[in-house]
């Protein structure tokens, strides 16, 4: 690249508050041909509400002061929302003691001398949890879109917290126009895989890549390298961090964690998908101007 070629693209993106943090970043997003996307905090607002608390007859207010006791220890996004719809119903906080936090999968605690799981499927099943009717109603729950966490209650599932995480203004568009630069748009989420379907559907999105452990979006993204795509990851959470590493390009969402914007080669001040597309046009202006 030449100097000013680089000033010029670089100088470009940062009056759409697109941060090229170097030369490469520049040249990079010139050839990308797949773009990764983070689901929860990156195409989702990443601000999940409890919508919907569905029991098998136990009784809702004796429930959720037991979970929102263990949700409390955690510092994941889900936890806060249930804790406070916990708080806002007036339930009184309970202590919890003995906390585990499970990454990608949920948390357990005891709390007034009960074990309580709160989480997915899969870690229901390894702490013994029998699930029984209610996932059923889970299953329902995701197929509408909503994280539906499940509750485990001294090894019986007794309830269902559905979260809704609206999706940002402009993914949709930012995925039209990302096709429109003939970019294949893939959305990455440690979310079930309906629930994650059926946003990716409403975005426009045709490939999922679901139930993936924190650990694992880097091996994703080596994964479709190895199938030779150029591939940019575009991410906020500490857990996507090694995943902004191995992508030949790594975005960082401006309003995400330290972590991911230090890792990430460009970083979206705006926090806006839309420019996504926009770096990779600037890349690719870049690149014209070079040869
Ligand atoms: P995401 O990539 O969507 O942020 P994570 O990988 O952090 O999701 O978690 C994956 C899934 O594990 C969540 O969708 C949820 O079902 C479950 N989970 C993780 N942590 C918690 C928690 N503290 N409370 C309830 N469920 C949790
Ligand atoms: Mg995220």
């Amino acid at each position: 690249a030449t100097p000013t070629a680089v000033m010029v693209g670089t100088g470009l993106g940062a009056r759409r508050g697109v941060l090229f943090k170097n030369a490469t970043a520049l040249e990079s997003s010139a050839r990308i041909d797949t773009v990764v996307m983070d689901k929860t905090g990156t195409l989702t607002k990443g601000a999940p509400e409890v919508t919907q608390v569905v029991t098998d007859g136990a009784d809702e207010s004796e429930v959720l002061p037991l979970v929102a006791a263990v949700e409390k220890e955690s510092e994941h996004p889900l936890a806060a929302a249930v804790v406070s719809y916990a708080a806002g119903l007036g339930l009184p906080a309970r202590v919890a003691s003995g906390f585990r936090n499970v990454p990608g999968h949920g948390a357990v605690a005891d709390v007034d001398g009960r074990r309580v799981v709160v989480g997915n499927r899969k870690l229901m099943e390894a702490e013994g949890v029998e699930l029984g009717g209610i996932l059923a109603r889970r299953d329902e729950l995701a197929s509408q879109g909503q994280t539906a966490v499940l509750v485990g209650i001294d090894g019986v599932a007794v309830a269902v917290i559905a979260l809704a995480d609206a999706a940002r203004e402009t993914s949709a568009d930012a995925v039209r126009a990302l096709h429109e630069l003939g970019v294949r748009v893939v959305m990455l989420s440690g979310d079930n895989q309906s629930t994650a379907e059926r946003i990716a559907g409403q975005l426009g999105i045709d490939t999922v890549i679901a139930e993936v452990l924190p650990g694992d979006k880097a091996d994703k993204i080596r994964e479709l390298q190895q199938q030779g795509r150029s591939v940019a990851m575009v991410g906020d959470g500490v857990n996507d961090a090694p995943a902004l590493a191995q992508a030949d390009l790594g975005i960082a969402i401006g309003a995400g964690t330290d972590v991911a914007i230090e890792t990430a080669d460009v970083v979206l001040m705006r926090s806006d998908p839309l420019d996504v597309p926009t770096a990779l046009r600037v890349g690719r202006g870049t690149l014209r101007k070079m040869r």
